[in-house]
């Protein structure tokens, strides 16, 4: 579940959790390619990512993922649904000051 603005399109990444979702359990699964000998092969396992990218290596889908994740923990507001259930009726956007929030 993923928490969004509704004024002014400000989101952050969906909530995290030490057992489910989190950055580090996400990124794991990279890590056998990471360290197999096919890193530096013509990344093909995601046509639409492909697409969007253009040609690109294993090694440099595995540490643009990086980057985005260590991006996303910067901007994340409310980490964990248990933070936001605590703190969503004085909430306000981070963006716009707005209290207009909606989950997907
Ligand atoms: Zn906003």
């Amino acid at each position: 579940m993923y928490l969004y603005c509704n004024s002014c399109g400000w989101e952050q990444d969906d909530f995290y959790s030490s057992e489910g979702y989190n950055p580090a359990n996400y990124l794991k699964d990279w890590m056998k390619q990471l360290c197999s000998n096919d890193v530096d092969k013509q990344f093909t396992d995601d046509a639409e990512f492909v697409r969007e990218n253009g040609p690109i290596s294993t090694r440099e889908v595995i540490a643009r993922e990086l980057e985005k994740f260590a991006q996303r923990i910067r901007e994340m507001k409310w980490i964990t649904w248990e933070h936001w259930k605590k703190e969503r009726d004085t909430a306000v956007c981070p963006k716009c000051g707005r209290r207009d929030f909606s989950i997907d």
